[in-house]
């Protein structure tokens, strides 16, 4: 470890995701301290309250940035360039930036701002919980963990930045920043904007009448639990990422106009073909 690690780690943005990195940090051996920096005094207080930091801030002049090794981005994608711009006043110039945001083109900005030290990446690990104290420390064992790099990420940050996520057991894979961002979108970007479309339906068609919000059955609580998330997160990552969410919101409703179609023409043997090929894909998923 000591080959890759020479300091201590800064986690930027203490939440759920940051608080469960410095967590399994520390139980999968990480010698040296671990900090946060947050705009949210109480993140920092219930993070050292529940020893999830050793030490933390919510002032860049604060931190004792000549210890400082290692920077993790956690806060919402939208925050990243003016913390780029922040910490670019700070840090050494041999210091390692990464992210755990879910988006990654904007890897091309951070690396403008704090040149080939930035390595992006993305844990594919997470729930609909925030804040630092529902960290857990296991929550990267055995997820995937997108390393995003381009064509002028700096070998030596990349390694350290792998040699951290295997440190806490996340099984690493790379690929173009571009092309992690059309798989999100259609895999988790999707799917969060229909579970938040959905709830919305409920709204719309509850009235005087009927409350619709008192009906939901087991189906519906677990298709949609993710629309209790972040709503600053998401509001980040759809707007980071909008041409490609914008493009699976597009072919999702083609697919509802084809059982709309289906539907309004009383087609029983077409109808029941199309979900039939549908169930088929969903249970070779597991
Ligand atoms: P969270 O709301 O639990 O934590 C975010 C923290 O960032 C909060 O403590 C907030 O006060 C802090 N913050 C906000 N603006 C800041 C700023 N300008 N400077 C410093 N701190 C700031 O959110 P989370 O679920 O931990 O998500 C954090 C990041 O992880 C996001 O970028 C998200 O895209 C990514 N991510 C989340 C999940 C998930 O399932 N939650 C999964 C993968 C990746």
């Amino acid at each position: 470890m000591e080959d890759f690690f020479r300091g201590s780690l800064l986690i930027v943005g203490l939440g759920f995701m940051g608080g469960s990195l410095a967590k399994a940090l520390k139980k999968n051996g990480f010698k040296f301290p671990i900090y946060g920096l947050d705009i949210n005094k109480e993140a920092i207080k219930k993070g050292k309250e529940l020893k999830v930091i050793d030490n933390g801030w919510i002032s860049y002049e604060k931190v004792p940035w000549e210890e400082i090794d290692t920077v993790i981005l956690a806060s919402p994608v939208g925050t990243f360039e003016t913390i780029a711009n922040q910490l670019r006043k700070f840090i050494k110039p041999e210091t390692t930036v990464s992210d755990l945001g879910s988006t990654k083109r904007l890897v091309y900005r951070m690396e403008e701002i704090l040149g080939n030290r930035f390595v992006g990446a993305h844990p594919i690990a997470g729930t609909e919980k925030s804040g630092v104290e529902h960290a857990i420390d296991n929550l990267y064992e055995n997820k995937k963990l997108i390393i995003t790099p381009t064509e002028k990420t700096d070998k030596k940050h990349l390694q350290k930045v792998e040699k951290l996520w295997k440190l806490v057991k996340a099984k690493v894979e790379y690929m173009s920043p571009e092309l992690h961002d059309y798989i999100f979108a259609v895999v988790s970007h999707l799917p969060h904007a229909v579970a938040f479309a959905l709830v919305d339906t409920l709204r719309q068609m509850s009235d005087e009448k009927v409350d619709l919000f008192k009906y939901p059955g087991a189906g519906f609580k677990d298709f949609t639990r993710i629309a209790a998330s972040d709503p600053t997160m998401w509001r980040d990552i759809f707007l980071t990422n909008a041409d490609e969410v914008l493009k699976s919101i597009e072919t999702f409703k083609r697919s509802l106009n084809t059982l709309e179609e289906l539907i309004k023409e009383g087609k029983k043997e077409e109808l029941k073909e199309f979900l039939n090929e549908i169930s088929i894909l969903r249970r070779s998923l597991d």
